[in-house]
């Protein structure tokens, strides 16, 4: 077991570090006051730099490199804000690693490379009106007729609605209940009977798009079909790479809270002496680094143990979980560490702390992920419906 990161680990991290220092700090409060997406063209600067895609294979375009590296990419960008982080997530833990692992050469040829040119998004569609956590309820139906699918139904908190290009979307193939009717069909923005919701005004994550999928006898070529009816497995495993970028989402976030935190505490005067000084702020900037820490090492083990593959269930369960309740804990405290200008919007720690709560609800609510972490630990599963 090996602690340290490679030259070459080193490297990257310090090239994405300077790159979001530079490109994106600048930007991201901006971005996320107005609630503006990000520009097109920063995508094809992250592209230039090898960082989308760059877990893919090198024949798909991407840098071959594993989950790691790509996790120390989101992790630096992060820092600044989960919506600068947001196209390196998508490019390498997102659905694209769906069509990755279980799509046709096809397919991976069509999708995949324009991704890693920073030409095109691909965001996922699971949730429903009706079908959040009961995921296995979802209603969205796709029949065969001929060449092609026609699908009917409705997508809810799609990130990415609207400004992606392609959407890998969770649909019933058959009259078949629960998992066993699902597969996964990638359509495309365009395809006709295909339209979007309202953007979402959501409490934190501003600027990062989200809006429902609305199919209205839309009709997908057949081929598109990339996980087929009793394969929904599938379609959660490589959701648990989704899971580790989640968890990283919230590392970066509380990473940025702590360093936010400890310059406050450094120059803030009280009492005629810096806050740092007392000890209650001692304790919280020591529980904060524990805490992220901790939640660091989580995701560097599933993430390294999963390569250029997919990670261990239990593992990314954890690093999730216990990620999503950290960045809470931890932005509170840094906030508290500021007082009152911590509640004020010219001091970034309310962003973190409302971004950081978003990724609690993402990807499967904590106490979903508790549940199957208990299921793990007992051997057992659970009927939530029984
Ligand atoms: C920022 C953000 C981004 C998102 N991005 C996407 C996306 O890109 N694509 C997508 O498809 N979806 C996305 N979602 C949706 C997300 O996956 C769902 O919101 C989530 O799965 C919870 O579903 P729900 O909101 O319907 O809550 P519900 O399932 O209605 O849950 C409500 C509450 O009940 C609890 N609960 C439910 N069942 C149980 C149980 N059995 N035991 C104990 N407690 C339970 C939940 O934990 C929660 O606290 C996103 C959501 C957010 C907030």
């Amino acid at each position: 077991m090996d602690f340290q990161l490679n030259e070459e680990q080193k490297m990257l991290k310090k090239m994405v570090h300077d790159l979001a220092e530079k490109e994106f700090r600048p930007k991201a409060a901006e971005w996320e006051a107005k609630g503006e997406h990000m520009p097109r063209k920063y995508l094809t600067m992250l592209a230039d730099l090898g960082l989308l895609g760059l877990c893919l294979p090198t024949k798909y375009g991407g840098q071959g490199k594993t989950a790691f590296e790509a996790i120390l990419a989101i992790e630096e960008l992060a820092r600044i804000s989960s919506l600068c982080a947001a196209p390196v997530f998508e490019s390498n833990v997102g659905p694209v690693k769906v069509v990755e692992q279980f799509g046709t050469e096809e397919q991976k040829q069509k999708y995949l490379p324009p991704v890693c040119r920073g030409e095109s998004l691909i965001s996922i569609g699971m949730t429903e009106p009706e079908a959040g956590s009961a995921l296995t309820d979802l209603a969205t139906r796709a029949v065969l007729d001929g060449d092609h699918y026609v699908v009917n139904g409705q997508k809810r908190f799609c990130t990415g609605g609207g400004e992606s290009d392609a959407y890998m979307v969770y649909v019933r193939l058959s009259e078949q209940k629960g998992a066993k009717g699902i597969g996964g069909l990638l359509i495309e923005k365009g395809t006709p009977g295909f339209s979007f919701g309202k953007q979402e005004q959501l409490m934190g994550l501003r600027g990062i798009p989200s809006c429902d999928l609305i199919f209205d006898n839309c009709r997908v070529p057949k081929e598109n079909l990339v996980v087929r009816e009793g394969e929904f497995r599938k379609l959660m495993t490589a959701f648990d790479l989704e899971r580790c970028g989640n968890a990283t989402m919230c590392l970066g976030i509380a990473q940025g809270a702590f360093e936010e935190a400890r310059a406050y505490a450094l120059q803030r005067k009280q009492w005629g002496k810096e806050i740092c000084e007392f000890q209650a702020i001692q304790f919280m900037l020591a529980d904060i680094a524990l805490r992220v820490e901790a939640a660091r090492l989580l995701i560097y083990r599933a993430t390294t143990n999963a390569a250029t593959g997919l990670p261990v269930p239990l593992e990314a369960n954890l690093a999730k979980c216990f990620a999503n309740q950290m960045v809470r804990e931890v932005t509170g405290m840094a906030l508290q560490i500021h007082g009152g200008y911590g509640y004020s919007k010219d001091y970034p720690v309310e962003r973190m702390m409302r971004d950081g709560w978003g990724w609690g609800l993402a990807g499967g609510t904590i106490e979903i992920q508790k549940i199957t972490l208990a299921s793990f630990l007992l051997g057992r599963r659970f009927d939530q419906r029984r």
